[in-house]
């Protein structure tokens, strides 16, 4: 029986990657954009509410049963420390909404749905280097949101793992996607290996925590930064 996956922000990306890695192990996934088309299912997810939306959809796509929750989809928008407060304090709450509250809202579905068949299920969230060395001074929040996602799937695994619910991270630095911007020979500059990572790379990860992993590495955040931050 092939394993069923929900992978949020498919339509580029990592995310774009992931689904044919996924594919090419036998999996059925079903993929999710900011609107309908594509072959995936629509939902912002900065608002409130369309992560369950988007939970209950994918539910019905993929027959009600999902195996594997892939959290994908993130956004990386900058604010300066001296932009007005309420702007500030928007940035904040849209980053913390599509990466952290939508992820855990995913999050808290896949554990009721797996609770509610007995039979256990994996989750990969795919967080950032960011969430262990910071980001950039415009980008606090980015790096907050993606701790916060690494908290969070350490406390899924340890709180879990006695039901086979298993929950794994993955730390990129920069990936070659729209998201590290358009430099990446200065990027490259940072990294030892000499190179951004490939999506491909990432989504061989992924895939690799989604469907093979061992249930003792629960809890596991891989990093994949091009030995750009060793801890
Ligand atoms: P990307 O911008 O190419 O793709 C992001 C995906 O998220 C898209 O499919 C987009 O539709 C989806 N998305 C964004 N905002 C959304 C919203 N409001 N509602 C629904 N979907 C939304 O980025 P990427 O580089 O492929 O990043 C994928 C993940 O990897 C993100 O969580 C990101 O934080 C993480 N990451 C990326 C890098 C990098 O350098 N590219 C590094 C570390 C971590």
């Amino acid at each position: 029986m092939p394993a069923h996956i929900l992978v949020t922000g498919s339509t580029r990306g990592i995310g774009a990657a992931i689904v044919p890695a996924l594919e090419a192990k036998g999996a059925q996934v079903v993929g999710h954009g900011r609107g309908d088309g594509q072959g995936v299912i629509g939902a912002d997810l900065g608002q409130a509410g369309a992560a369950d939306a988007l939970w209950d959809k994918a539910l019905e796509a993929l027959d009600g049963r999902i195996d594997v929750l892939v959290n994908n989809a993130g956004v990386f928008e900058g604010v300066a420390v001296d932009a007005p407060a309420d702007e500030w304090r928007a940035a904040w709450g849209r980053t913390m909404q599509i990466n952290l509250q939508a992820s855990a809202d995913l999050c808290r579905r896949a554990v009721l749905h797996f609770h509610e068949r007995g039979s256990g299920g994996r989750i990969v969230n795919i967080a950032s280097r960011a969430a262990y060395r910071g980001d950039s001074p415009e980008h606090w929040h980015y790096a907050a949101s993606k701790a916060g996602m690494v908290g969070m799937t350490k406390s899924i695994a340890r709180s879990y793992a006695g039901e086979e619910i298993l929950a794994f991270a993955v730390c990129p630095g920069f990936v070659m996607t729209g998201m590290a911007g358009d430099d990446l020979a200065a990027r490259a500059a940072d990294i030892p290996l000499g190179r951004v990572a490939t999506p491909e790379e990432i989504a061989g990860i992924a895939a690799y925590l989604a469907l093979e992993a061992p249930a003792s590495m629960t809890g596991a955040v891989l990093d994949a930064n091009g030995a750009s931050f060793v801890r």
